[in-house]
C-alpha cells in the first residue's frame, strides 16, 4: 500500500457545492463534498471539484481551501434543467478533458456524486484509465418506491443500475444505503463502501435556547423544526398532519426551514393541509436558511422532526443533536445507527410507522422533555461522525483497492 498523497477529481456536475443550501438541487451532497474535500486537503491530498456552470463559455477555477479547488465548466449554453443534463454528458466530459490537458492536471481517481456525474465520470474513467468511484446520494428507485410522487424517470433508474455494475466502487454514507444498493443490484458487498458524513462541531454547537429564540424573533411555547429541501420525499405532509393532532394548549410553532421559489406551490398545499387538518399552532416557512445560521434554528427548537420517507443519510440527524436538540425520525438513512429503537434515547426518538398519530405522540413526548441534550452525550454519540475519520477511511480504502 502506497503512502503518496493523492490527487482526486470529484464530479458534482448538476449542483455547485457553493450553491445556496436548502434550495431545489442543493443540500446534503454539498455538505458532504465540502466536508470531505476540506479534510482531504488538510491531510495534504488535493481535490478538484468539477461542476457545470451556466456562465460565459470557459472554465473558471476557485481556490476554496488548502488542497481544494472548485472548477466550473461553462459550456456557454446558459441555465439547463437538471433533467436535460444527461443529454450533455459527452460535451461536459470533453470540457473537463480539455481543462485537464490545458492546465496539465493529473488525477489518481475519479469520484462521481449523483447519477448525472456518474455518467460523465464513466466517460472520463474510460478515457483517462482511472478508477471510478460513484456515490448516488439518493437512488431513483428508492425515491419512487418510498414516495411515488417523486416520479423519477426510467433513464435515471437504468443509469444507476449500469453505474452500480460498471463503476469500480460504490460509496454510500450509511449502512442502510449499502444494504439497499446490494439488494437492488445484487452487488457483492465488497464492492460497496460506507464512508459516513461528518459534522462540523465548530459550527454546529448549542446556543442557549432563549437567546437563539430572541435572535430569530421566534415566539411560541414549543418549537418544532424541520430543515431541508421542500420535496415530496421529505414527507412534510406527515409532519403537518402530526402537528395538527397536538393539543392547542401546547402553543406550538412549526418552523419549516428550506426551499426556494420552486417549492411555492408545495408550500401553499402544506398551508392548506394544515388549515384543513385543524392545525391550531403557528406555522412559519422560512425559505432557505444560510447554513451558518442553522445552529440558531436548531438551538431555538425543542425538537427537530425528520419526516422523510427516504434519506440516504440525513445530515439533519447529526446537526440538530450537535446543537443540543433531539430529533424525531423514521428508520431512514443513518437514523437506525444513531437512535436506539428499544431504549429511551437522549438524542431522540425513532418512529417505525407512517401514522401521524404515532408521530404526534413521539413529538409531544420529546418536546415535553424540553431540556437540551447534555454536552457529554453530544460528544460521545457524535464522535464517530467526523470528516477527518471519513477522509482517512476513503484514503485507506482506495490505496488498498487500487494500489495507489
Ligand atoms: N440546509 C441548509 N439550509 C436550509 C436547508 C438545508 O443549509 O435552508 C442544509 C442542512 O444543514 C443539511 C443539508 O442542507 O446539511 C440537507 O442535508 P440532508 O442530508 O438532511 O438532506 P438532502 O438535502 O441531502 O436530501
Amino acid at each position: 500500500m502506497g503512502t503518496k498523497l493523492l490527487r482526486m477529481a470529484f464530479l458534482s456536475i448538476h449542483s455547485s457545492p457553493l450553491g445556496q443550501m436548502g434550495t431545489k438541487d442543493t443540500g446534503g451532497m454539498s455538505t458532504y463534498l465540502l466536508g470531505l474535500s476540506r479534510a482531504l486537503g488538510e491531510e495534504g491530498h488535493s481535490v478538484d471539484i468539477f461542476s457545470r456552470g451556466s456562465g460565459k463559455k470557459g472554465s473558471f477555477v476557485q481556490d476554496i481551501s488548502p488542497g481544494m479547488r472548485l472548477i466550473t465548466l461553462n459550456d456557454g449554453l446558459g441555465p439547463l434543467a437538471k433533467e436535460d443534463l444527461f443529454w450533455h454528458t459527452e460535451n461536459i466530459a470533453a470540457l473537463l478533458l480539455d481543462f485537464t490537458e490545458v492546465s496539465r492536471s493529473e488525477y489518481d481517481l475519479i469520484f462521481s456524486h449523483y447519477w448525472l456525474s456518474g455518467c460523465v465520470g464513466r466517460v472520463l474513467s474510460n478515457k483517462m484509465k482511472l478508477p471510478h468511484l460513484v456515490m448516488f446520494h439518493t437512488l431513483g428507485q428508492a425515491k419512487n418506491e418510498n414516495c411515488p410522487a417523486e416520479n423519477e424517470p426510467a433513464q435515471r433508474l437504468l443509469e444507476e443500475e449500469a453505474l452500480a455494475f460498471g463503476s469500480d466502487l460504490v460509496v454510500t454514507a450509511a449502512h442502510s444505503e449499502k444494504e439497499r444498493v446490494a439488494r437492488y443490484y445484487k452487488l457483492d458487498p465488497e464492492k460497496i463502501a460506507v464512508i459516513p458524513c461528518g459534522i462540523d462541531r465548530n459550527l454546529f454547537k448549542p446556543v442557549a435556547r432563549k437567546s437563539a429564540r430572541d435572535k430569530l424573533a421566534l415566539s411560541g411555547e414549543k418549537i418544532i423544526l424541520s430543515v431541508g429541501r421542500i420535496e415530496p420525499v421529505k414527507g412534510l405532509d406527515l409532519l403537518v398532519r402530526a402537528a395538527a393532532l397536538l393539543p392547542a394548549e401546547d402553543k406550538i410553532r412549526l418552523v419549516i426551514a428550506g426551499g426556494d421559489s420552486s417549492g411555492e406551490s408545495r408550500v401553499a398545499e402544506l398551508k392548506e393541509l394544515a388549515a384543513g387538518a385543524g392545525f391550531s399552532g403557528m406555522l412559519t416557512f422560512t425559505g432557505s436558511i444560510d447554513h451558518n445560521r442553522l445552529p440558531l434554528y436548531y438551538s431555538a427548537a425543542n425538537v427537530t422532526v425528520i419526516s422523510s420517507a427516504y434519506e440516504s443519510f440525513g445530515m439533519v440527524a447529526l446537526e440538530s443533536p450537535a446543537c443540543g436538540t433531539p430529533v424525531v425520525a423514521g428508520p431512514v438513512g443513518i437514523i437506525p445507527e444513531l437512535l436506539d429503537p428499544d431504549h429511551p434515547d437522549t438524542l431522540g426518538c425513532l418512529v417505525g410507522s407512517r401514522d401521524p398519530v404515532d408521530w404526534a405522540a413521539a413529538i409531544r413526548k420529546t418536546y415535553m422533555r424540553s431540556d437540551q441534550i447534555s454536552a457529554t452525550d453530544i460528544t460521545a454519540r457524535l464522535a464517530p461522525y467526523n470528516w477527518d475519520a471519513s477522509a482517512e477511511k476513503l484514503i485507506d480504502l482506495v490505496r488498498k483497492k487500487f494500489n495507489l
